[in-house]
């Protein structure tokens, strides 16, 4: 952790209108809690259907708070309302700070960063919802590298408190700070911590994830692995937990470490967990992954 937040909080600018790309799991969720929490947002993705769910998923969120008594139906249509869906840049141009949240695939991420940063103002943050990409790597083409920093939330992002805002080596304390202020005002806590595949968190999560695919390679039953894990005190087993963060996404986050620390997280076969993608179980994304789902 390089530094506490807090310091950068006292100098931050206030974050009033902000932009996500990609209405999938993290997207949607990151939609979801800015709207939730009074942020307008403005919600990109390149296919329809995709703005379809993340909006769907938003409402479910919202619906089960009235269910609850927390909210009245007339104060979630208000919520409801800060997200704004779109497939164009249309609206970039006043938006104070963007989180890219598009799938984990660096050279996706490197043309989808390149083509908002013409689409925003000079002083527009860009942050990305990277797992393991290093964020100097993801700076390498930008013009403004100082205005980009990572914001790693985590799944699912209305109920992670957590989140990690990496400063890369040309990162601005202006940058750090917007980022920061905005995950707090989230609701967030948010962490600063330095670059390197996998941040913080996932350099403690793949090895463990590694470690549960090479049990199951040996014969181990998945599902007696969760529960043990959860009697062991955690939330819910390392199955469960991939298929809520998806094959796809476990997969290509993986390569990025494996890169990175070749030593520790590379492997010459196959792991359970690429079986499992190369057969198209993605976990709960497509209702089949370890677990099937409805
Ligand atoms: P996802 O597959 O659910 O969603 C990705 C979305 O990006 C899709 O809707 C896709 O249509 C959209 N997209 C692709 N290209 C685009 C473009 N050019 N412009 C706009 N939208 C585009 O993936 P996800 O799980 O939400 O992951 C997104 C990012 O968040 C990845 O970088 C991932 O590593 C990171 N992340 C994921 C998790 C997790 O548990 N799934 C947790 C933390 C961070």
């Amino acid at each position: 952790i390089k530094k506490k937040a807090s310091k950068y909080e006292k100098q931050a600018q206030a974050v009033k209108q902000t932009a996500v790309l990609g209405a999938g799991i993290m997207g949607g969720g990151i939609a979801y809690q800015s709207a939730s929490k009074g942020t307008p947002i403005v919600m990109k993705d390149i296919k329809a259907d995709a703005i379809e769910l993340g909006l769907k998923e938003a409402r479910k969120l919202f619906a089960k708070q009235v269910e609850r008594g927390k909210l009245t139906s007339a104060e979630m249509a208000e919520k409801l309302s800060n997200i704004r869906p779109t497939l164009s840049y249309g609206d970039f141009g006043h938006v104070d700070l963007v989180v890219e949240a598009v799938v984990e695939n660096p050279k996706v991420k490197d043309a989808v960063l390149t083509e908002v940063e013409g689409q925003v103002g000079e002083e527009t943050i860009l942050a990305s919802n990277t797992s393991t990409i290093s964020i100097d790597r993801l700076a390498q083409n930008l013009k403004r590298p100082h205005n980009f920093c990572g914001m790693h939330f985590f799944n699912p992002v209305h109920r992670m408190p957590l989140v990690e805002v990496i400063r890369g080596e040309k990162t601005s304390d202006a940058a750090v700070a917007a980022t920061v202020a905005y995950a707090r005002a989230m609701g967030k806590t948010p962490i600063v911590v330095n670059d390197c595949p996998g941040f913080l968190v996932n350099r403690v999560l793949f090895p463990y994830f590694g470690g549960f695919s090479f049990l199951v390679e040996q014969g181990a039953d998945f599902q007696k692995v969760d529960k043990v894990m959860e009697k062991f005190g955690w939330p819910m087993g390392p199955a469960y937990l991939l298929d809520v963060v998806g094959m796809d996404t476990a997969v290509h986050a993986n390569e990025v470490m494996a890169e990175g620390f070749p030593e520790r997280m590379a492997r010459d076969t196959k792991t359970a967990i690429e079986v499992m993608y190369d057969n198209d179980r993605l976990g709960q994304k497509n209702a089949k992954g370890f677990y099937a789902y409805e």
